[in-house]
Protein backbone atom coordinates (compact mmCIF):
# COMPACT_ATOMS: atom_id res chain seq x y z
CA UNK A 1 0.00 0.00 0.00
CA UNK A 2 1.31 3.55 -0.56
CA UNK A 3 -0.48 6.63 0.65
CA UNK A 4 1.07 9.44 -0.72
CA UNK A 5 0.36 11.15 -3.86
CA UNK A 6 2.91 10.84 -6.91
CA UNK A 7 4.00 13.32 -8.54
CA UNK A 8 1.86 15.27 -10.64
CA UNK A 9 1.49 17.95 -12.89
CA UNK A 10 -2.10 19.70 -11.74
CA UNK A 11 -3.85 21.81 -14.38
CA UNK A 12 -7.19 24.23 -13.02
CA UNK A 13 -9.65 24.48 -15.94
CA UNK A 14 -12.13 27.38 -15.97
CA UNK A 15 -13.76 26.62 -19.01
CA UNK A 16 -15.03 23.87 -21.14
CA UNK A 17 -13.12 24.51 -24.00
CA UNK A 18 -9.88 24.83 -21.68
CA UNK A 19 -10.56 21.30 -20.50
CA UNK A 20 -10.81 20.04 -23.92
CA UNK A 21 -8.11 21.22 -25.07
CA UNK A 22 -5.88 20.00 -22.42
CA UNK A 23 -7.35 16.77 -22.35
CA UNK A 24 -6.84 16.54 -26.10
CA UNK A 25 -2.87 17.95 -25.28
CA UNK A 26 -1.97 15.80 -22.18
CA UNK A 27 -0.72 12.18 -22.60
CA UNK A 28 -1.25 10.38 -19.10
CA UNK A 29 -3.91 12.42 -18.30
CA UNK A 30 -7.33 11.92 -15.78
CA UNK A 31 -10.10 14.31 -15.04
CA UNK A 32 -10.46 15.35 -11.24
CA UNK A 33 -13.67 16.55 -10.47
CA UNK A 34 -14.10 16.36 -6.54
CA UNK A 35 -11.32 14.04 -5.99
CA UNK A 36 -13.34 12.02 -3.63
CA UNK A 37 -12.76 8.72 -5.23
CA UNK A 38 -9.41 9.91 -7.63
CA UNK A 39 -6.76 11.08 -4.82
CA UNK A 40 -7.91 7.71 -2.84
CA UNK A 41 -7.00 5.76 -6.45
CA UNK A 42 -4.05 7.85 -7.07
CA UNK A 43 -2.49 6.97 -3.39
CA UNK A 44 -3.36 3.48 -3.40
CA UNK A 45 -1.35 3.55 -7.62
CA UNK A 46 -5.05 2.11 -9.02
CA UNK A 47 -4.27 5.02 -11.57
CA UNK A 48 -0.50 5.90 -12.65
CA UNK A 49 -1.23 9.32 -14.48
CA UNK A 50 1.48 12.18 -14.97
CA UNK A 51 -1.02 14.87 -15.04
CA UNK A 52 -4.66 15.91 -13.73
CA UNK A 53 -7.33 18.46 -15.20
CA UNK A 54 -8.94 20.15 -12.16
CA UNK A 55 -12.76 21.07 -13.97
CA UNK A 56 -14.61 21.74 -10.31
CA UNK A 57 -14.49 25.47 -10.95
CA UNK A 58 -15.99 25.14 -14.65
CA UNK A 59 -19.30 27.05 -14.04
CA UNK A 60 -20.75 25.61 -17.79
CA UNK A 61 -20.59 22.13 -15.65
CA UNK A 62 -22.27 22.91 -12.75
CA UNK A 63 -25.49 23.53 -13.15
CA UNK A 64 -29.64 21.73 -12.59
CA UNK A 65 -32.23 23.03 -15.21
CA UNK A 66 -35.30 22.40 -15.91
CA UNK A 67 -35.77 22.14 -19.47
CA UNK A 68 -39.57 20.75 -19.58
CA UNK A 69 -39.62 16.91 -20.72
CA UNK A 70 -36.50 16.50 -19.45
CA UNK A 71 -34.07 17.53 -16.22
CA UNK A 72 -30.18 18.64 -17.18
CA UNK A 73 -27.56 18.28 -14.74
CA UNK A 74 -23.55 19.51 -15.74
CA UNK A 75 -21.62 16.78 -14.83
CA UNK A 76 -19.62 18.53 -12.36
CA UNK A 77 -22.71 19.36 -10.16
CA UNK A 78 -22.07 18.43 -6.29
CA UNK A 79 -24.19 15.94 -5.12
CA UNK A 80 -25.41 17.65 -2.81
CA UNK A 81 -27.13 20.42 -5.01
CA UNK A 82 -29.09 17.44 -6.37
CA UNK A 83 -30.29 16.79 -2.55
CA UNK A 84 -31.47 20.23 -1.76
CA UNK A 85 -32.54 20.87 -5.81
CA UNK A 86 -36.40 21.68 -6.05
CA UNK A 87 -36.20 20.94 -9.48
CA UNK A 88 -34.73 17.49 -9.03
CA UNK A 89 -37.43 16.96 -5.85
CA UNK A 90 -40.11 17.60 -8.24
CA UNK A 91 -39.16 15.71 -11.23
CA UNK A 92 -36.71 13.21 -10.45
CA UNK A 93 -37.55 12.68 -6.80
CA UNK A 94 -35.79 9.24 -6.76
CA UNK A 95 -32.28 10.31 -7.88
CA UNK A 96 -32.55 12.64 -4.55
CA UNK A 97 -33.71 9.52 -2.59
CA UNK A 98 -30.69 7.99 -3.62
CA UNK A 99 -27.74 11.03 -3.56
CA UNK A 100 -29.35 11.54 0.40
CA UNK A 101 -28.19 8.49 1.18
CA UNK A 102 -24.54 8.35 -0.27
CA UNK A 103 -21.39 9.17 1.91
CA UNK A 104 -21.42 12.20 3.94
CA UNK A 105 -22.95 15.57 4.84
CA UNK A 106 -19.03 17.00 4.16
CA UNK A 107 -18.66 14.34 1.23
CA UNK A 108 -21.64 15.30 -0.98
CA UNK A 109 -20.31 18.58 -0.92
CA UNK A 110 -17.62 18.06 -2.85
CA UNK A 111 -17.81 15.13 -4.95
CA UNK A 112 -19.80 15.08 -8.20
CA UNK A 113 -22.64 13.46 -10.13
CA UNK A 114 -20.38 13.28 -12.68
CA UNK A 115 -17.29 11.71 -10.93
CA UNK A 116 -19.90 8.58 -9.61
CA UNK A 117 -20.74 7.92 -13.07
CA UNK A 118 -17.16 8.21 -14.35
CA UNK A 119 -15.85 6.54 -12.17
CA UNK A 120 -18.07 3.34 -12.88
CA UNK A 121 -17.77 1.60 -9.28
CA UNK A 122 -20.11 -1.18 -9.78
CA UNK A 123 -21.07 0.42 -6.24
CA UNK A 124 -22.20 3.65 -7.48
CA UNK A 125 -25.27 4.65 -6.20
CA UNK A 126 -26.50 7.25 -8.48
CA UNK A 127 -26.81 4.43 -11.06
CA UNK A 128 -29.78 2.48 -10.35
CA UNK A 129 -32.26 5.35 -9.77
CA UNK A 130 -30.54 6.98 -13.63
CA UNK A 131 -30.70 3.63 -14.64
CA UNK A 132 -34.47 3.64 -14.21
CA UNK A 133 -35.28 7.22 -15.62
CA UNK A 134 -33.34 6.21 -19.05
CA UNK A 135 -31.18 8.83 -18.51
CA UNK A 136 -28.60 10.01 -20.91
CA UNK A 137 -25.25 10.53 -20.90
CA UNK A 138 -23.65 13.67 -22.88
CA UNK A 139 -20.47 13.30 -23.70
CA UNK A 140 -17.99 16.24 -25.42
CA UNK A 141 -14.64 16.14 -26.75
CA UNK A 142 -12.53 18.53 -29.13
CA UNK A 143 -14.05 16.37 -31.67
CA UNK A 144 -17.80 17.18 -31.20
CA UNK A 145 -20.89 15.99 -28.70
CA UNK A 146 -22.07 12.44 -28.86
CA UNK A 147 -25.23 10.85 -26.35
CA UNK A 148 -25.20 7.53 -24.86
CA UNK A 149 -27.78 6.08 -23.14
CA UNK A 150 -26.72 5.19 -19.63
CA UNK A 151 -27.59 1.53 -19.74
CA UNK A 152 -24.77 1.45 -22.65
CA UNK A 153 -22.42 3.90 -20.80
CA UNK A 154 -21.03 1.35 -18.02
CA UNK A 155 -18.34 -1.15 -18.95
CA UNK A 156 -17.00 -3.16 -16.22
CA UNK A 157 -15.83 -2.23 -13.19
CA UNK A 158 -13.58 1.14 -13.47
CA UNK A 159 -14.42 1.23 -16.93
CA UNK A 160 -16.77 3.26 -19.47
CA UNK A 161 -16.74 4.15 -22.95
CA UNK A 162 -15.33 7.17 -22.54
CA UNK A 163 -12.43 7.94 -25.01
CA UNK A 164 -9.08 9.63 -24.89
CA UNK A 165 -10.42 13.51 -24.54
CA UNK A 166 -13.43 13.20 -24.01
CA UNK A 167 -15.76 14.08 -21.00
CA UNK A 168 -18.76 13.78 -19.36
CA UNK A 169 -20.29 17.03 -19.83
CA UNK A 170 -24.49 16.39 -18.54
CA UNK A 171 -26.89 13.99 -17.46
CA UNK A 172 -30.40 14.27 -19.65
CA UNK A 173 -32.94 12.85 -17.13
CA UNK A 174 -36.08 12.29 -18.75
CA UNK A 175 -39.32 13.33 -16.55
CA UNK A 176 -41.96 10.56 -16.55
CA UNK A 177 -45.19 12.15 -15.37
CA UNK A 178 -47.38 9.56 -13.37
CA UNK A 179 -44.95 7.01 -12.44
CA UNK A 180 -44.11 5.97 -8.79
CA UNK A 181 -40.50 5.57 -7.97
CA UNK A 182 -38.15 4.07 -5.26
CA UNK A 183 -34.21 3.15 -4.01
CA UNK A 184 -33.26 1.22 -1.17
CA UNK A 185 -29.60 0.92 -0.38
CA UNK A 186 -28.28 -1.76 2.21
CA UNK A 187 -25.12 -1.44 3.46
CA UNK A 188 -23.23 -2.86 6.51
CA UNK A 189 -24.53 -0.15 8.60
CA UNK A 190 -27.75 2.43 8.52
CA UNK A 191 -25.26 5.83 7.22
CA UNK A 192 -21.90 6.42 5.55
CA UNK A 193 -21.45 3.04 3.82
CA UNK A 194 -21.36 1.76 0.51
CA UNK A 195 -23.91 -0.74 -0.63
CA UNK A 196 -24.14 -4.20 -0.01
CA UNK A 197 -26.94 -4.19 -2.63
CA UNK A 198 -29.19 -1.03 -3.64
CA UNK A 199 -31.98 -1.48 -5.61
CA UNK A 200 -34.19 1.57 -7.67
CA UNK A 201 -37.66 1.12 -9.40
CA UNK A 202 -40.21 2.68 -11.22
CA UNK A 203 -43.18 1.60 -12.39
CA UNK A 204 -46.58 3.41 -14.35
CA UNK A 205 -49.97 1.33 -13.57
CA UNK A 206 -52.91 1.79 -16.07
CA UNK A 207 -56.27 0.25 -15.66
CA UNK A 208 -54.64 -1.81 -12.70
CA UNK A 209 -51.87 -3.07 -15.07
CA UNK A 210 -48.44 -3.07 -15.12
CA UNK A 211 -47.65 -0.18 -17.97
CA UNK A 212 -44.16 -0.40 -17.77
CA UNK A 213 -41.55 -1.62 -14.91
CA UNK A 214 -37.90 -0.77 -13.93
CA UNK A 215 -35.40 -2.13 -12.07
CA UNK A 216 -32.03 -1.49 -11.74
CA UNK A 217 -28.94 -2.75 -8.84
CA UNK A 218 -25.87 -1.88 -8.27
CA UNK A 219 -22.83 -4.41 -6.36
CA UNK A 220 -24.36 -7.18 -7.88
CA UNK A 221 -22.70 -7.43 -11.26
CA UNK A 222 -19.50 -6.01 -12.73
CA UNK A 223 -21.57 -3.43 -13.63
CA UNK A 224 -24.88 -1.25 -12.31
CA UNK A 225 -27.37 -3.70 -14.13
CA UNK A 226 -31.03 -3.31 -15.53
CA UNK A 227 -33.42 -6.57 -13.92
CA UNK A 228 -34.66 -6.92 -17.81
CA UNK A 229 -36.26 -10.31 -16.32
CA UNK A 230 -38.26 -8.79 -13.52
CA UNK A 231 -39.36 -5.88 -16.16
CA UNK A 232 -40.17 -8.53 -18.95
CA UNK A 233 -42.23 -10.67 -16.40
CA UNK A 234 -44.57 -7.84 -14.69
CA UNK A 235 -45.20 -5.52 -17.81
CA UNK A 236 -48.57 -5.96 -18.83
CA UNK A 237 -49.59 -8.04 -16.11
CA UNK A 238 -52.07 -7.58 -13.87
CA UNK A 239 -51.09 -5.42 -10.62
CA UNK A 240 -50.83 -8.15 -7.71
CA UNK A 241 -48.80 -9.41 -4.66
CA UNK A 242 -48.20 -13.04 -6.23
CA UNK A 243 -47.02 -11.07 -9.39
CA UNK A 244 -44.67 -8.74 -8.03
CA UNK A 245 -43.00 -11.72 -5.69
CA UNK A 246 -42.94 -13.62 -8.47
CA UNK A 247 -41.22 -11.09 -10.63
CA UNK A 248 -38.62 -10.17 -7.58
CA UNK A 249 -37.46 -13.70 -7.68
CA UNK A 250 -36.38 -13.31 -11.33
CA UNK A 251 -34.15 -10.82 -10.18
CA UNK A 252 -31.78 -13.65 -9.83
CA UNK A 253 -31.14 -14.04 -13.64
CA UNK A 254 -29.91 -10.56 -14.22
CA UNK A 255 -27.46 -10.31 -11.64
CA UNK A 256 -23.92 -12.62 -10.86
CA UNK A 257 -22.72 -11.13 -7.14
CA UNK A 258 -19.54 -11.95 -5.75
CA UNK A 259 -18.80 -12.23 -2.12
CA UNK A 260 -15.94 -9.46 -1.29
CA UNK A 261 -15.27 -7.84 2.13
CA UNK A 262 -18.89 -6.48 2.24
CA UNK A 263 -21.29 -9.31 2.05
CA UNK A 264 -21.63 -12.76 0.26
CA UNK A 265 -22.50 -13.50 -2.96
CA UNK A 266 -25.45 -15.45 -1.25
CA UNK A 267 -26.44 -12.39 1.06
CA UNK A 268 -26.41 -10.71 -2.44
CA UNK A 269 -28.73 -12.92 -3.83
CA UNK A 270 -31.06 -13.12 -1.33
CA UNK A 271 -31.24 -9.50 -0.49
CA UNK A 272 -31.76 -8.08 -3.89
CA UNK A 273 -34.93 -10.35 -4.12
CA UNK A 274 -35.96 -8.92 -0.71
CA UNK A 275 -35.27 -5.43 -1.91
CA UNK A 276 -37.17 -5.74 -5.33
CA UNK A 277 -40.16 -6.63 -3.94
CA UNK A 278 -39.82 -3.81 -1.08
CA UNK A 279 -38.97 -1.20 -3.76
CA UNK A 280 -41.57 -2.16 -6.07
CA UNK A 281 -44.02 -2.41 -3.43
CA UNK A 282 -42.47 1.16 -2.18
CA UNK A 283 -42.92 2.59 -6.10
CA UNK A 284 -46.81 1.07 -5.84
CA UNK A 285 -47.64 2.80 -3.22
CA UNK A 286 -45.92 6.11 -4.44
CA UNK A 287 -47.61 5.98 -7.88
CA UNK A 288 -50.91 5.63 -5.85
CA UNK A 289 -51.71 2.27 -6.45
CA UNK A 290 -53.24 0.42 -3.73
CA UNK A 291 -53.33 -3.74 -3.54
C1 LIG B 1 -15.82 8.40 2.64
C2 LIG B 1 -16.43 8.14 1.30
C3 LIG B 1 -17.73 7.67 1.23
C4 LIG B 1 -18.31 7.40 -0.02
N1 LIG B 1 -19.61 6.94 -0.07
C5 LIG B 1 -20.17 6.66 -1.26
C6 LIG B 1 -21.51 6.14 -1.34
O1 LIG B 1 -22.21 5.98 -0.33
N2 LIG B 1 -21.99 5.83 -2.57
C7 LIG B 1 -21.26 5.99 -3.71
O2 LIG B 1 -21.76 5.67 -4.79
N3 LIG B 1 -20.00 6.50 -3.66
C8 LIG B 1 -19.46 6.83 -2.49
N4 LIG B 1 -18.16 7.33 -2.43
C9 LIG B 1 -17.40 7.51 -3.67
C10 LIG B 1 -17.35 8.96 -4.23
O3 LIG B 1 -17.54 9.93 -3.24
C11 LIG B 1 -18.38 9.16 -5.35
O4 LIG B 1 -18.19 8.19 -6.36
C12 LIG B 1 -18.30 10.57 -5.94
O5 LIG B 1 -19.52 10.91 -6.56
C13 LIG B 1 -17.16 10.76 -6.92
O6 LIG B 1 -17.22 12.09 -7.43
P1 LIG B 1 -15.93 13.04 -7.49
O7 LIG B 1 -16.40 14.30 -8.08
O8 LIG B 1 -15.26 13.11 -6.18
O9 LIG B 1 -15.05 12.21 -8.54
P2 LIG B 1 -13.47 12.21 -8.75
O10 LIG B 1 -12.81 11.48 -7.66
O11 LIG B 1 -12.98 13.58 -9.04
O12 LIG B 1 -13.41 11.35 -10.10
C14 LIG B 1 -13.77 9.99 -10.13
C15 LIG B 1 -13.43 9.41 -11.50
O13 LIG B 1 -14.26 9.96 -12.52
C16 LIG B 1 -13.47 10.68 -13.48
N5 LIG B 1 -14.26 11.87 -13.79
C17 LIG B 1 -14.82 12.74 -12.89
N6 LIG B 1 -15.61 13.62 -13.51
C18 LIG B 1 -15.54 13.34 -14.85
C19 LIG B 1 -16.15 13.89 -16.01
N7 LIG B 1 -17.02 14.91 -15.96
N8 LIG B 1 -15.86 13.34 -17.22
C20 LIG B 1 -15.00 12.29 -17.31
N9 LIG B 1 -14.41 11.72 -16.24
C21 LIG B 1 -14.67 12.23 -15.02
C22 LIG B 1 -12.13 10.94 -12.83
O14 LIG B 1 -11.10 11.02 -13.78
C23 LIG B 1 -11.99 9.70 -11.94
O15 LIG B 1 -11.54 8.61 -12.71
C24 LIG B 1 -17.56 7.62 -1.21
C25 LIG B 1 -16.24 8.11 -1.11
C26 LIG B 1 -15.69 8.37 0.11
C27 LIG B 1 -14.28 8.89 0.17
Amino acid sequence: MFYRIPEINYFRASTLEEALELLNKLESVKVLAGGSDLLIDLKIRRYEVKNVVDISGIKELNYIEDRGEHVAIGAATKLQDIVESPIIATKAPVLAEAVNEMASWQIRNVATIGGNLCNASPAADTAPPLLVLNAKLRLVSLEGEREVPITGFFLGPRKTVLRKGELLKEIVVPYERGAGASFIKLGRRNAFTLSVVAVATLVKVRNGIFDDVRVALNSVAPKPVRAVSVEKFLKSREVSMSAIEEGAKRVLQDISPISDVRASADYRREMSAVLTKESLLRSLERAGVKL
